[in-house]
């Protein structure tokens, strides 16, 4: 098989496609938005499943690297009630390694190693069916053919526009996300109540999670059901009466609506968003589940691109496993079956996503939920016997 292959994103998804390919041998061009690895924050941890994130590990050849740099013991889990008590405790048992948890950016520079990616490069739009192969054009005004394009461009993919006109809706869940720098140092008596992995609070409609990274950093998610415009007016939205409009990521104005917010909650919940440094406003938003298209040749999605779906800990995973069953699919495929290859991939891949979104959809309306106890109930399903 020896086509011309451009994957658009270097995302978990994109960049596990292009790694696997490379290692087969296969010459694969990667465009990616961002102007460099480190532009930009990337964002918290992950967890990836022994049977998903770190399986697509192991196809890339990486697994000794991730295991150097992997946190198992991120598998800790702590929930509190909103009174600040002890409800559960949950920590992994020596060498239990089903879900440990990588920084993004590590994961990142671990996918990347020799990849050529083409970095500033902003895909505007995907032709299939042009002459000389689909056409992929920029927003610098380059257009270059290929014979496949991939789609690993995230929730608001700009190659999934080629093949449907899915978009993503909210789900009526905001995140508003902040981080502890240091947090052993700065804010030891936090560290504690973290401790070694997560620890979360859930009470009416309402959330809070704080998730430890490497290096001493915390990412803490206030969670909260509102309309998307809330912050115009939070005294009509929230019910916050004097609150005016704001804007969520402003420091000075977000840290006195949260307390208003989390009012009556523990005063440890309240000091991780106190003493939040920064501030991210992240509206979560899905796309239908069971989303599916009609096969269109040389296009297809991967991950979000595909299936965004609440982010309960499997977004990442599905978008590597299949970045990487793409690959071996491809790498496969004999001239004149690569077509049938990347078909059979799509629906296989619909099929388990659809599992997978409907299951997260629930979970978020019981997380974010009118009734603590069976957000609690949901962690008890899910430990093992
Ligand atoms: C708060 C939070 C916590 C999460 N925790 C977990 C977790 O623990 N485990 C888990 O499995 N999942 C988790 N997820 C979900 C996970 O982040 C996503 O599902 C995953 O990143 C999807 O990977 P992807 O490669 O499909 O897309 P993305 O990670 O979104 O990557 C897409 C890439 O494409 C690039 N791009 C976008 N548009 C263009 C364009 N036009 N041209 C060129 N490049 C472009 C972007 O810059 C980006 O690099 C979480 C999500 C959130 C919001």
């Amino acid at each position: 098989m020896r086509h011309r292959i451009a994957v658009v994103g270097a995302g978990p998804g994109g960049l596990t496609l292009a790694r696997v390919l490379h290692r087969h041998g296969h010459p694969v061009t990667v465009l990616e938005r961002d102007t460099a690895p480190d532009a930009r924050p990337l964002g918290g941890t992950l967890d990836l499943h022994e049977n998903l994130g770190q399986r697509a590990i192991a196809q890339a050849g990486l697994t000794t690297a991730f295991e150097r740099l992997a946190r198992p013991e991120g598998q800790a889990m702590r929930i509190l009630g909103t009174d600040g008590t002890v409800l559960r405790d949950w920590r992994p048992r020596p060498g239990e390694r089903a879900n440990p948890e990588i920084d993004r950016g590590q994961l990142r520079d671990l996918l990347l190693g020799p990849l050529d990616v083409q970095w500033g490069t902003n895909v505007t739009e995907v032709v299939p069916d042009a002459p000389g192969g689909v056409l992929v054009r920029s927003a610098d005004g380059s257009a270059r053919t290929y014979d496949l394009v991939v789609g690993a461009d995230g929730a608001w993919s700009r190659v999934r526009g080629a093949l449907s006109p899915a978009t993503p809706r909210y789900t009526g869940v905001t995140l508003l996300e902040t981080s502890l720098d240091d947090v052993d140092t700065t804010h030891p008596d936090l560290a504690r109540l973290i401790g070694d992995g997560a620890l979360a609070v859930y009470g009416v409609n309402r959330a809070v999670v704080a998730q430890r990274n490497s290096g001493g950093h915390v990412k803490v998610y206030a969670q909260f059901r509102a309309p998307l415009d809330w912050h115009t007016d939070p005294a009509h939205h929230l019910g916050l009466t004097g609150r005016p409009s704001l804007d969520p990521a402003d420091r000075e104005a977000v840290r006195p609506l949260l307390e208003a917010l989390f009012d009556g909650w523990a005063a440890p919940v309240l000091d991780l968003l106190r003493r939040g440094t920064t501030f991210a406003h992240r509206p979560l938003h899905v796309l239908p589940v069971g989303h599916t298209w009609d096969h269109v040749p040389g296009v297809t999605l991967l991950g979000d691109a595909a299936h965004l779906m609440p982010p309960l800990g499997v977004g990442a995973n599905l978008a590597m496993i299949e970045g990487a069953e793409l690959a071996e699919t491809l790498t496969q495929a004999r001239a004149g079956e690569v077509d049938a290859a990347v078909r059979a991939f799509e629906e296989r891949m619909q099929a388990r996503a659809a599992t997978f979104a409907e299951m997260t959809a629930a979970g978020l309306d019981r997380l974010v939920g009118p009734d603590p106890a069976t957000a609690i109930a949901l962690f008890d399903d899910l430990q093992p016997a």
